[in-house]
């Protein structure tokens, strides 16, 4: 018998969870939702607040505004797991759960890449962002290198969008012939799933003049002589480097014995992982879909549905199909889509939507309806 459900992490997969489970069995069902910060941020408004479009205060989703009925959100932080007795330590105290869900997402491991930490600047956290927005305006002459130091690494589409956004801003500054960028990625294209997204943003980069560095992923970086290696050995000189870290699961679920190679293996079509009662969902998890809020959203629904059924006796969801889609910032004002299908068919496939003026109020309406759908607000 479910009756108690503790969820861990408050992000794009436990929000949609605890918010399924409310609705459709709130009050039956005793739902903990655990978080250590006190608010959410979409990934997209790291971007944002990177390139001075707004602030970090207003991007952030309190959690005190979650009124879920049958939710009880903790702002704890989660100290040990253990999986075969689903028992979770935090700084609070301890909780025994029937079903535990881990929605941890990624977290970022800079002693991966040497100097990172000193020479660089990350822009995959919120602190990093607003660094970057006191940074970017003092860039006005020599080389700027968007480069991704390991994959997997959350959203792909992610490091292409800020190397365009970073032309925008220099062109607004009269400033961008004084300038060159650099754009390293481990992938043979920017977004692999999908051969016709890729080349239309290939095509973009390559009318900024903004140097297209493939198959590469930058290992090191000198603060001394501000130069980054890439792994092939090269080095490239820069005068402002924008940095995504290396991603591996927080330290806590590493600890539990759950990971393998950096993260929690589950079974794709459920989400379960090797522990009876324990599911994951997520970055954290290793569910052969892309790092994205979109595809956490869906395997959360996916567990949601089967407790769901499980409490009424209704029919057990389909196995997870590892869809969604993901809005990209091709610059300029402009937006366009992928959609993906990873597990649904033989092969993934991924389909482009070119740039339009529908695409940017839909990527508004994917924000606002989640801020409204979670949050109330
Ligand atoms: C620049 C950028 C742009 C992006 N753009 C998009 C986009 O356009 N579309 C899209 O779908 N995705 C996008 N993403 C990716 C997206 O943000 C993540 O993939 C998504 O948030 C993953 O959801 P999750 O639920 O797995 O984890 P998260 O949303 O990361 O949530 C994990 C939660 O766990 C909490 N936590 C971690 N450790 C502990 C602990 N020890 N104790 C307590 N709490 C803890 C964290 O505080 C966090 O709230 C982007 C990401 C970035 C960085």
């Amino acid at each position: 018998m479910t009756s108690r459900v503790v969820i861990l992490g408050a992000g794009f997969g436990g929000l949609e969870f605890s918010t399924m489970l409310s609705e459709a069995v709130g009050g039956e069902v005793d739902v903990t939702l655990i978080d250590k910060s006190d608010a959410f941020v979409f990934g997209y408004s790291k971007l944002d607040v990177m390139f001075g479009r707004t602030t970090p205060q207003a991007v952030r989703l309190e959690y005190r505004d979650i009124a879920k009925p049958g939710v009880r959100v903790l702002r704890e932080t989660i100290t040990a797991i253990d999986p075969d007795a689903r028992r979770v330590t935090t700084d609070a105290g301890v909780h025994d759960a029937d079903v535990l869900v881990i929605a941890l997402g990624a977290d970022y491991d800079m002693d991966a890449t040497p100097g990172l930490a000193e020479g660089g600047n990350e822009f995959y956290s919120v602190a990093g962002a607003e660094r970057l927005a006191r940074i970017i305006p003092t860039f006005s002459e020599g080389h700027a290198i968007v480069g991704v130091c390991g994959a997997p690494f959350k959203c792909p589409p992610a490091p292409t969008e800020c190397a365009l956004l970073l032309d925008d801003e220099l062109r607004a500054r009269g400033v961008r012939d004084a300038c060159r960028i650099s754009f390293v990625i481990p992938f043979g294209t920017p977004v692999p799933p999908s051969p016709e997204t890729s080349a239309a943003l290939m095509a973009e980069l390559a009318e900024r003049d903004i140097a297209f560095v493939p198959g590469r992923r930058v290992s090191s970086i000198d603060p001394e002589r501000s130069v980054a290696a890439l792994d092939d050995g090269t080095e490239l000189a820069f005068d402002l480097f924008l940095g995504v870290p290396k991603h591996r699961a927080p330290d806590v679920v590493i600890a539990s014995g759950m990971t393998e190679e950096g993260y929690v293996p589950v079974d794709s079509a459920t989400l379960r992982t090797r522990f009876p009662g324990v599911y994951a969902v997520g970055d954290v998890a290793t569910a052969g879909v892309p790092k994205a809020g979109v595809f956490a959203e869906g395997a959360a629904r996916v567990v949601a549905k089967h407790l769901i059924a499980e409490l009424r006796g209704g029919e057990r969801p389909g196995p997870y199909d590892g869809r969604g889609s993901c809005y990209i910032e091709f610059g300029r004002g402009r937006v366009g889509r992928v959609d993906i299908d990873f597990l649904s068919g033989p092969t993934r496939t991924g389909s482009f939507n070119a740039p339009s003026a529908a695409l940017v109020a839909e990527k508004e309406l994917f924000g606002s309806s989640r801020r409204a759908r979670w949050f109330g607000t």
